[in-house]
């Protein structure tokens, strides 16, 4: 019955908007069936890929009446298995890759509107040459789009200054499974017309509508950023730099922590990569900071400064500031390359986890230290985006194991053991990934049942076909979704 519904669907769909609006050759679909780090694989008899906002409301008010599930899919980058359809072949996937218009870039309201499909790095590109910029980035951005960013309330390396998504969305456009549209793009200052649309939809992973285009917050362009590494000895340092530094400037956007195992696996894996500064350090951090004014003082001589201010109260143990762009790009890849090293090291678990910012630095030192107690072998440490109380905790397998079945037998113990010590510290077992497919038990197991109801409620009140996205963020219960 689902297979004869999907394939009606198909042909209403290619009988309206042409034959590239449902791609169903085998060859062509594959390589969106499968997640980006190859751990989930799907199956769909099409890939749907409507052009603008009408063709997608026009589709998903007749999946809707067909009674057909839809995936939708952006640029396919999900951490999480978020945009893999089911195994079973139970769903199509709704590309929005082809709504790839930026409809506006107004300065002097701060305010861009680009449609789901933009890519993000392309947005950067739209921004830069009216000299604004959208302050947000992740490793990512040459793939992941305006739609996949906002249904994931995407993070990234600016969010200490600018917040995530969510703070960057003014204002939404989406399909709601009906096919009805929900116009949020007037990106109203003030609207308190009771709960708000547009951020029920930011961070659903679409699991309530379509996001079809967003109205996103812009800031005036960098005049000069300084990147600076420094080496200290705990994490409990770089907090007290942290607040350090934000005691005297506005200026800092990145404040990413990395563990002296984690630059030394880049080291040796990463070609043409050296250590920014010598001697063996405990910890590092990259700090990055922005002008954008000429007449603000120049970040390099504004971190410099501060950076000698805090070596000469003991706070760091070494430093240097980047002297040139070139060298900024070199710090910044050898940030950016962590997961890739680590990857050449050998297997690791990973999860993206926050606690409170104050809360981190014990949480560093004792979770590892609980992980590698309760697991023989393993190495555990965190990275990442210590100013937003957001590190990637990685579990590292121990040495000579064989990869598949550590896998298979250790790693989901272990996670769960991570997420309760996430739980115990009051934190969140999804800081920026979301949920999707790979953490949607977890979330279930955890908690606490109030925001499970609440998140269900409000699922159910949506969509309670159980139409959008099925199977990710949250579970309904059988009843409610045989209607
Ligand atoms: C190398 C790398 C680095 C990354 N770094 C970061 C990081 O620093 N911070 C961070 O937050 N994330 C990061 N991510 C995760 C990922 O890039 C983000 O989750 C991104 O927002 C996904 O965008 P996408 O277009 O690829 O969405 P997809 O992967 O296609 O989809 C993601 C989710 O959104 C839903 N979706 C997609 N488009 C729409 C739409 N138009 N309407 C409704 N639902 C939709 C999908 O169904 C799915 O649930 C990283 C990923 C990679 C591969």
């Amino acid at each position: 019955m689902k297979n004869a519904a999907q394939w009606q669907l198909i042909d209403q769909v290619r009988a309206r908007f042409g034959p590239r609006a449902a791609v169903t050759d085998a060859h062509d679909i594959a390589p969106w069936l499968t997640d980006w780090r190859g751990r989930f694989h799907g199956a769909a008899a099409a890939i749907l890929a409507p052009v603008d906002r009408d063709e997608v409301a026009a589709i998903v008010a007749m999946a809707h009446a067909l009674g057909v599930a839809l995936v939708p899919q952006g640029g396919n980058t999900s951490m999480v298995g978020g945009a893999t359809p089911p195994v079973d072949g139970s769903a199509l996937v709704l590309s929005l890759r082809r709504l790839n218009r930026i409809r506006s870039i107004e300065p002097a309201a701060g305010i861009a509107i680009a449609e789901a499909g933009v890519i993000l790095s392309d947005l950067h590109i739209a921004a830069d040459a009216q000299a604004m910029r959208f302050p947000l980035t992740l490793g990512a951005k040459g793939s992941a789009t305006i739609g996949g960013l906002v249904s994931t309330n995407a993070g990234g390396t600016q969010v200490l200054r600018w917040g995530t998504m969510r703070k960057l969305v003014a204002g939404v456009e989406a399909v709601l499974p009906d096919g009805s549209i929900h116009d949020g793009l007037a990106a109203l200052k003030k609207d308190n017309r009771g709960y708000d649309i547009d951020q029920l939809l930011i961070g659903a992973e679409g699991t309530i509508g379509i996001v079809t285009a967003a109205a996103l917050r812009l800031a005036p362009a960098i005049h000069a950023r300084a990147v600076a590494w420094v080496g200290l000895a705990s994490p409990h340092r770089a907090l007290g730099l942290l607040r350090f530094f934000e005691r005297r400037t506005d200026a800092v956007e990145s404040f990413e922590i990395i563990p002296a195992s984690g630059l030394a696996h880049v080291l040796a894996h990463i070609p043409d990569t050296r250590a920014p500064i010598s001697g063996e350090h405990p910890w590092h951090l990259l700090i990055e900071a922005v002008s954008s004014d000429g007449d603000d003082e120049p970040p390099a001589s504004l971190v410099e400064r501060l950076l000698g201010e805090a070596h000469a109260s003991g706070l760091i143990e070494d430093a240097t500031v980047s002297a040139s762009e070139a060298q900024a790009t070199a710090f910044w890849r050898i940030r950016d390359s962590l997961s890739e090293a680590e990857r050449a090291q050998g297997p690791a678990v990973q999860h993206d986890i926050s606690v409170g910012v104050a809360a981190m630095p014990d949480f560093l030192i004792d979770a590892a230290a609980a992980v590698m107690a309760r697991y023989p072998g393993t190495h555990a440490t965190g990275f990442g985006h210590l100013g937003d109380g957001n590190v990637h905790f990685h579990v590292r397998a121990p040495e000579g194991v064989d990869r598949d079945a550590w896998y298979k037998n250790e790693a989901p113990g272990i996670t769960r053991f991570v997420h309760d010590l996430v739980v115990a510290a009051g934190g969140s077992i999804s800081a920026e990934h979301g949920i999707g497919q790979m953490k949607r038990d977890e979330l279930a197991r955890l908690g606490p049942p109030s925001r499970i109801a609440a998140l269900t409620a409000i699922k159910r009140a949506f969509d309670p076909s159980n139409l959008m996205n099925p199977g990710k963020l949250v579970t309904l219960a059988p009843s409610a979704c045989d209607q």
